[in-house]
């Protein structure tokens, strides 16, 4: 699995944002960087750790290969001796994690929250102010909306400072209000996706799901205020077994009431989190049981409205569907199996995640010739 966290030596006492830079020697006499502030460039490696200069440093990165760092951003704790990769510049991955905080308790949730908050926006501000041309940044939780004016401030500096950047940010879209619509209107909102989560037509399926009573009608009151302001909305439905029967009449109530979505993406499920804990009554084998999926995913499309499968193993989804399915788990936590050796699919195919169960999984599964 590729770190996201490395092991670093630096003689500061506070936490600090830095970009790697590791140019090789001669290629540094051919030429020479400009660094800004915020950057230090490589100045010698050795088996052990690699050493780094400049205004942002000195800073020694330990066991990782320099090369692999060029360009990344680093958020580095001191006082741990450990520096978070909040930037891989060669990746189309990069997620800040503004909260573990949630109103929400999701059965199936990854990243299950936790109370205590640390605020680091100023960080991430400055994260991404360092980003490669046109990246896109996610944004994620915990409920990144919980901290909203804090939210909106960040999106509002970085979007003006650096108007090659896009965002998609996660959210259970419980938190807006009305009187957010002047910020929301003065943001570009065609540089954001907000992806939100409905799970059922059926608000006590939906309300089960995520721990909350009144969560399916506070958020479709929130997805209209999104549709006012001109939101571009990524729709994410995980499929699991309580809701995997009536994804169909999902399907008709989105397109009935939720017409204005960019995208209905539906999911398949993480075993990890909560996701790991109740993944017996959760995990509903597509490979198995297409149908549901099929006949909802035609629904909308027949409508007009785009609709992808994400997480899905190529081989598990029937051919005529297989482009509706990206390669969207993040490459730090994509695997392949030996059952993918010698398949025809595999370099569009976005594999498994590191953690899924070996015994609990798909019925149907294998290489495409
Ligand atoms: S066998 Fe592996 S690489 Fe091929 S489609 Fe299935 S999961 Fe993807």
């Amino acid at each position: 699995m590729i770190p996201l966290r490395v092991k670093v030596e630096v003689n500061a006492e506070e936490p600090f944002v830095v970009r790697l830079r590791s140019f090789e020697a001669e290629e540094r006499e051919r030429e020479p960087e400009q660094l800004n502030h915020f950057e230090v460039s490589l100045e010698r490696a050795d088996p052990d750790g690699a050493d780094y200069a400049g205004e942002g440093g000195p800073i020694r990165v330990l066991g990782i290969d320099p090369s692999e760092l060029d360009g990344d951003v680093l958020l580095v704790n001191p006082r741990r001796g450990t520096a978070d990769r909040l930037i891989r510049s060669t990746s189309p991955h990069n997620t800040f994690l503004v909260t573990e905080r949630c109103d929400q308790v999701c059965v199936m949730c990854s990243q299950p929250p936790k109370k205590h908050h640390v605020d680091l926006f100023t960080y991430f501000e400055t994260a991404a102010l360092l980003a490669p041309e046109g990246a896109t940044i996610g944004i994620s939780g915990g409920e990144p909306t919980l901290f909203k004016e804090r939210l909106f401030t960040f999106l509002k500096r970085v979007l003006v400072a650096r108007p090659d950047l896009f965002f998609h940010i996660l959210t259970n879209g419980q938190h807006f209000e009305e009187d957010d619509r002047s910020t929301m209107t003065g943001l570009d909102q065609s540089r954001i996706v907000w992806g939100v989560p409905l799970y059922s037509h059926d608000p006590s399926v939906h309300d089960q799901v995520v721990g909350k009573q009144g969560a399916q009608e506070r958020l479709l009151d929130n997805l209209a205020f999104l549709c006012r302001v001109g939101a571009a909305v990524e729709l994410r439905t995980v499929l699991m077994q309580p809701n995997a029967p009536g994804l169909p009449e999902l399907a008709r109530f989105i397109t009935a009431m939720l017409p204005f979505i960019r995208t209905w993406a539906v999911m398949q499920t993480e075993n990890i989190g909560y996701g790991r804990m109740n993944w017996k009554t959760l995990f509903y084998d597509s490979s198995e049981g297409f149908d549901v999926v099929g006949r909802a995913i035609d629904l909308v499309r027949s409508r007009g409205i785009d609709a992808r499968l994400y997480n899905f193993p190529l081989c598990t989804v029937p051919e005529a569907y297989r482009h509706l399915a990206p390669a969207t788990i993040s490459d730090w936590k994509r695997t392949y199996r030996e059952e993918c050796e010698g398949c025809s699919l595999k370099a569009e195919c976005g594999g498994f995640f590191e953690w899924h169960p070996r015994d609990h999984g798909y019925g149907r599964l294998g290489a495409v010739q």
